[in-house]
């Protein structure tokens, strides 16, 4: 554009102070050039280049503007499910390549009408260059139908009036969201929620509530500032908020079984603003699939797959290429530190975080149970959603397909490709046919070193003066020593990564059944003592099996994870798991409020340097046979593992204490830890991505770039 100065600052400023609501400016500048004459302003499509330095857009809830729309009679997008503008609507749901534009999205094969293209090409209007403008036109077609697949409805009836009526009824239905299918019944409808559990074939795992609005939500549950923030955000995760002074009619006892605390969300999409308005009461929105398998997309699959579970089924002809969960947060009480669960819908596949130089092209394979995929093809690294448990083979062709995905949006090969040390896990198996598929070298990074290495990069911390305690404590990860390490510290310095100490190692048996079987952790601890309480949990003649296999035994584990489990077992919480980290989480939700005056700790570090796992345990034993409550028993367990902490960071003579691994998605652990430190220590959390396996993608690569010590993370294939 051309004009006088004044209105070219005043222009300038507008457009960096009040930029479009879901953009993000990551540099700019200005220079003065010999006249031209433009008369016009345009947006001009990126060119694509060698390396597309661009950021890959997450999906975004549907704006303010829209959502008015659609509800409002005289609007031409009145009750269009599909409604989007340049602020919100599908991006990655839709993206089949790169950059983001119109014919690069599924939704090409949905011509503009002369309204839309209107509205397309008008610089004042808010979907000038919306890449996702429909209408009910020119777009996309919603269907209802039983689940034979038949046309459920005549012509003029209301379609989301019909859903409203069948969900009253008790019907399960299975709607296609743009992110893909969801199952849904009456969340207040106890019967109808536990259909869908044993359709599902999904006992206890906790089931996320659509609530219709924020105003029905807070005269049945208080909200904090930050939960109602993120219920309306843009990104609009599942939030895990706890049910204390809940009144209203949900089915407590089916929705969330044994648990203090419910997951909730906000209609993100058109398609749910429609159907909440048409009920105007909260639903069961559960991801909709089979029990381990991954979130169905396609209208064909998922009839095949969930005819037996849900008896309708909403459709609609948008083919979704990047199907994803949601995304599940959670804040702690005292301090309101958020915690990611899941980073999916709404936060991947973006990662906004440092610029990295030197033309590398890394592809990392990330772990096996939260699998994820990392990819830097250019100067950005991009984290892929939550993928899931790979021992699913849906969700190992879904985590390949992703990978493949990935090489073929970016148009870049990887040349270095990075995979766990576990030589089991699939993801390393699929890294090294790749790196023979694209010639290129394979490289295999410890686990916890990659946790560690994930705090490091989101803050960071690399380049830091000072010593750095990484700990690192979670459920299973292969260890240098070929143990099973899971309670691990190490310290950082000058690019240099040294585990300086660890839980005194106990036996892991049964292979991936202690994982499931917290009691079998119990066994291990208790290491022949506590014999009534073993006994109880066991038959004689499994007791005699597992005798002998623990005296057979030669693998070795420091894993948290598992201590945690055996004090679930042994406070009769939980002894088998229904599903991952069930045991933890039932722990977490046997404790309100504590007070840190008094809490006692079970042991201190050892004389040899190493925390004593078994006496931590045997302490908190002897607390249960004296009939302490459960409440403070965890408590006191909790305060021991936050106090070690800052023992082991006073052994090693450092303030500075990085903390990664599933374990520290436990909020009261990181309500005390932050306690403890007051200003005297300071903590790093992982922030933008879950503490959990789904950050060593993003762990391997900073690793591999940033850490010279790959003693066991030479490149083992070329
Ligand atoms: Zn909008
Ligand atoms: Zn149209």
């Amino acid at each position: 554009m051309t004009g006088k100065d004044k209105d070219i600052e005043s222009f300038i400023s507008q457009l960096i102070e009040n930029p479009p609501k879901v953009s993000r400016i990551n540099t700019y500048f200005a220079k003065e050039i010999t006249l031209q004459q433009f008369n016009d302003f345009q947006i001009i499509h990126t060119q694509k280049g060698s390396r597309l330095n661009l950021q890959l857009t997450p999906d975004f809830a549907i704006c303010k503007d829209c959502a008015d729309e659609i509800r409002d009679l005289q609007n031409r997008r009145y009750s269009y499910p599909f409604t989007t503008c340049v602020n919100c609507g599908p991006r990655w749901a839709i993206t089949n390549t790169f950059p983001f534009e119109r014919d690069h999205t599924s939704i090409v094969e949905f011509p503009m009408c002369k309204d839309c293209e209107k509205e397309y090409t008008d610089p004042r209007n808010r979907r000038f260059h919306s890449q996702t403008n429909s209408c009910s036109l020119c777009g996309i077609q919603v269907q209802l139908t039983n689940n034979l697949g038949f046309n459920q409805l005549s012509e003029e009836a209301d379609i989301f009036e019909k859903i409203a009526e069948l969900l009253n009824d008790g019907n399960i239905i299975a709607l296609k969201n743009t992110s893909g299918y969801l199952l849904c019944c009456d969340a207040t409808n106890k019967e109808a929620v536990q259909k869908l559990r044993n359709k599902k074939k999904r006992p206890n795992k906790p089931f996320a509530i659509l609530y219709p609005d924020l105003a029905l939500l807070q005269r049945e549950l208080s909200l904090t500032e930050s939960q109602i923030e993120a219920l309306s955000s843009t990104e609009r995760p599942i939030v895990i908020i706890p049910k204390t002074n809940y009144h209203g009619n949900l089915a407590l006892a089916e929705l969330a079984p044994d648990l203090n605390q419910l997951g909730i969300m906000m209609p993100y999409t058109g398609i749910l603003q429609l159907l909440v308005a048409a009920i105007s009461m909260p639903i069961v929105a559960t991801s909709g699939n089979l029990h381990g398998s991954p979130i169905l997309s396609d209208n064909e699959e998922s009839l095949k797959t969930l005819s037996n579970v849900a008896d309708y089924f909403l459709n609609h002809n948008l083919h979704i290429s990047n199907p994803q969960d949601d995304s599940v947060i959670k804040y702690s009480t005292k301090f309101d530190h958020k915690v990611i669960f899941r980073r999916s819908r709404g936060y991947a596949p973006n990662y906004f975080g440092t610029k990295y130089t030197g033309n590398r092209k890394v592809m990392a394979m990330g772990g096996h149970l939260k699998s994820t995929i990392g990819f830097l093809p250019n100067d950005y690294v991009y984290i892929s959603q939550y993928l899931g448990n790979l021992d699913n083979y849906d969700v190992y062709r879904r985590f390949e397909n992703t990978a493949l995905r990935f090489i073929d949006i970016f148009e870049q090969q990887p040349d270095k490709i990075l995979i766990d040390t576990h030589p089991a896990y699939h993801s390393s198996q699929l890294g090294v046919e790749l790196g023979k598929k694209f010639n290129a070298g394979v490289i295999k990074i410890q686990h916890h070193k990659a946790h560690f290495a994930s705090v490091l990069a989101e803050h960071e911390l690399f380049d830091h003066d000072y010593p750095i305690l990484g700990v690192i404590w979670d459920g299973t990860g292969y260890g240098d020593d070929d143990h099973i390490w899971g309670g691990e510290f190490f310290k950082y310095h000058s690019k240099r990564m040294d585990r300086v100490t660890h839980f005194e190692y106990f036996d892991w048996l049964a292979g991936d059944k202690m994982a499931q079987e917290p009691r079998l952790a119990f066994f291990s601890l208790a290491d022949g003592l506590m014999p009534k309480e073993i006994g109880e949990k066991f038959k004689s003649r499994e007791l005699a099996i597992y005798e002998s296999i623990k005296k057979k035994n030669q693998l070795k584990t420091s894993s948290v994870g598992r201590l945690f489990d055996a004090v679930a077992s042994l406070l009769n919480i939980c002894d088998r798991n229904t599903y991952e980290g069930e045991a933890a989480i039932l722990l977490e939700n046997c404790i309100g409020e504590y007070e840190l005056e008094k809490c006692t700790a079970y042991v201190s570090i050892s004389n040899t340097g190493l925390i004593p796992t078994k006496l931590l345990f045997w302490n908190l034993y002897s607390d249960y046979k004296k009939g302490v409550s459960k409440e403070i028993i965890i408590t006191n367990f909790l305060f021991t593992l936050a106090r070690l902490i800052f023992q082991v960071a006073d052994i090693q003579n450092t303030k500075i204490i990085a903390l990664s691994g599933g374990v520290f998605q436990n909020t009261v652990l990181i309500d005390m830890l932050k306690e403890l430190a007051e200003s005297k220590y300071k903590l790093y959390f992982n922030c933008n991505l879950s503490p959990n396996d789904e950050n060593i993608s993003f762990g391997q690569i900073n690793y591999y770039l940033y850490c010279k010590d790959h003693s066991k993370s030479d490149e083992v294939f070329k």
